[in-house]
């Protein structure tokens, strides 16, 4: 391993704009291995450009994104792509296929490492069955093996998107909004599964949450993000209740 994989998410006068907007701009930041962190801030302020530069969705206008150690601006295909597998990303939708029973879902987090025929065979004939089980088991919903996704309840689905993650075997995590969909109760929950998960396998997690109490129960680090600037990035016990009120504040510049 070279120096550059402890720093999972590397940023160096970042960028990004779509026309005249600025999504972005002269973000710093660096995200070590293991490291949990929350990122907040009002709508609009960047949260989710942020995640997708990170697992290359998205592009940088100006300035270096590293991750993992490859920049993806300037790296071959192949090692953009094999980079790309070691992130896993949650979405606030989940974005499961609703119609597919979960062990389909589940072993999508193998699409990028399966041949096409293995994949498209897969969706005839279950594979993987007991890996998918007992990821299905770590998240806690170990009977739904076989049901139709798109009947599960909003919690249940969220975990089937974990489930898909753990059998990734992602080095990061980036949840984009992850309990956004949820009541306050399975929100905690998940949410709490995802610290655990992280926790248990060293894992980088990066989410994204417009619920500040959350953030600051759940995370270490807390980065505030307002009209695509970072305004602070630092330990969960250094954060003042007025940088939170800031960030939040209506037509006011931070601090
Ligand atoms: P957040 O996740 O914090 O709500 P976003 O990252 O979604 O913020 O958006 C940041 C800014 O970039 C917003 O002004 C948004 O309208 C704009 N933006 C995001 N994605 C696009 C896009 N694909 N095309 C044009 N503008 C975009």
């Amino acid at each position: 391993m070279d120096s550059a994989d402890d720093k999972v998410f590397e940023l160096r006068s970042v960028d990004v704009r779509f026309g005249d907007t600025s999504a972005l701009t002269n973000v710093e930041l660096t995200i070590g291995n293991g490291e949990r962190v929350a990122i907040i801030g009002p709508s609009g302020a960047g949260k989710s450009t942020l995640i997708a530069l990170l697992n290359g969705t998205a592009v940088a206008t100006k300035g270096q994104v590293r991750v993992l150690g490859c920049d993806y601006a300037h790296a071959s295909p192949r090692r953009a792509r094999a980079t790309r597998r070691r992130i896993g990303t949650i979405h606030q939708r989940f974005d499961l296929v609703d119609q597919l029973r979960v062990v389909h879902n589940v072993n999508a987090g193998m699409l990028g490492t399966w041949p096409f025929w293995k994949a498209a065979l897969s969706l005839l004939l279950p594979m993987n069955v007991d890996r998918v089980q007992s990821a299905l088991d770590r998240v806690g919903i170990s009977e739904k093996l076989h049901e139709r996704t798109g009947d599960l309840s909003g919690g249940e689905q969220q975990r089937v998107a974990i489930a898909r993650i753990l059998l990734q075997q992602p080095s990061a995590i980036l949840a984009d909004e992850p309990v956004a969909s949820l009541d306050p109760a399975r929100g905690q929950e998940i949410m709490n599964l995802l610290i655990d998960l992280s926790m248990d396998a060293g894992v980088t997690l990066l989410a994204s949450l417009h619920d500040v109490a959350m953030a600051l129960a759940s995370f270490d680090r807390v980065i505030g993000l307002r009209a695509g600037r970072i305004v602070f990035d630092k330990p969960r016990v250094d954060l003042t209740e007025s940088e939170v009120d800031d960030l939040y504040a209506f037509e006011r510049e931070p601090r």
